[in-house]
């Protein structure tokens, strides 16, 4: 029989806030020209040009909760019909309850699309929590640095025109944390079982430096094309 590697183009990274998917969906997304689909940042970025979404989620991401299933099914709705989404994409962050899951199955049904993957980036709780409180984000180019493992360069962060202005995230702070774990552990985990009953699970060990994880998910995605 003749041998086809699967491709992956159309995946979810899933794992705990910390797990470290918005870094690996950043550099699979550069590596494969499929565009990161974080609703994290869209939210983030709603919130800061105020616009009414923005207002609706703010108060939720402050208190670390999640924002409610029908705001983020009616924005991923809409960020999959845009022309860049066409080769494929890595949802980071999204679904995050299993009313999102369903929704999500139900709309790639409705544009004829298919979820290749699901891969489970998977990191222990206390390291989750030492990466999310150390954690600092760049205002202006939103990259990220630890304030431990990697800490923040002092002459720039490796961008001309970025003043590197480095903030804790609101919801990075030792008091929130906790509750975005527990909105994990209640919400989101469920979708482990979920998408293990498909077949469509895999589990990576995202305890490694992140160039050993990079490694392992571009094995999974296979090679450019
Ligand atoms: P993140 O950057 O993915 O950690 O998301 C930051 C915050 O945005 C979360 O704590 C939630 O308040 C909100 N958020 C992001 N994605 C979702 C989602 N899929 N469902 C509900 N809330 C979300």
């Amino acid at each position: 029989m003749e041998f086809r590697q699967v491709m992956m183009r159309r995946l979810i990274l899933l794992g705990a806030p910390g797990a470290g998917k918005g870094t690996q969906a950043q550099a699979l997304e550069e590596r494969y020209h499929i565009p990161q689909i974080s609703t994290g940042d869209i939210l983030r970025a709603a919130v800061k040009q105020g616009s009414p979404l923005g207002h609706q989620a703010k108060s939720y991401m402050d208190a670390g909760e999640l924002v409610p299933d029908s705001l983020i099914v009616d924005l991923i709705r809409a960020r999959l019909q845009e022309p860049d989404t066409e080769p494929g994409w890595i949802l980071d962050g999204f679904p995050r309850t299993p009313v999102q899951a369903e929704a999500l199955d139900n709309l790639l049904q409705e544009l004829g699309q298919s979820l290749e993957g699901v891969v489970l980036v998977d990191v222990p709780e206390p390291v989750l929590m030492e990466r999310l409180v150390g954690r600092r984000t760049c205002t202006v180019c939103q990259k990220v640095c630890h304030v431990k493992f990697n800490p923040p360069p002092v002459n720039g962060c490796g961008r001309e025109d970025c003043p590197h202005q480095w903030v804790q995230r609101s919801d990075d702070r030792e008091d929130v944390v906790p509750t975005r774990l527990a909105a994990y552990h209640r919400n989101t985990e469920p979708l482990i079982n979920y998408y293990q009953a498909k077949d469509k699970l895999h589990r990576v060990d995202g305890n490694r430096p992140s160039e050993d994880v990079l490694a392992t998910l571009t094995n999974l995605l296979g090679p450019v094309v």
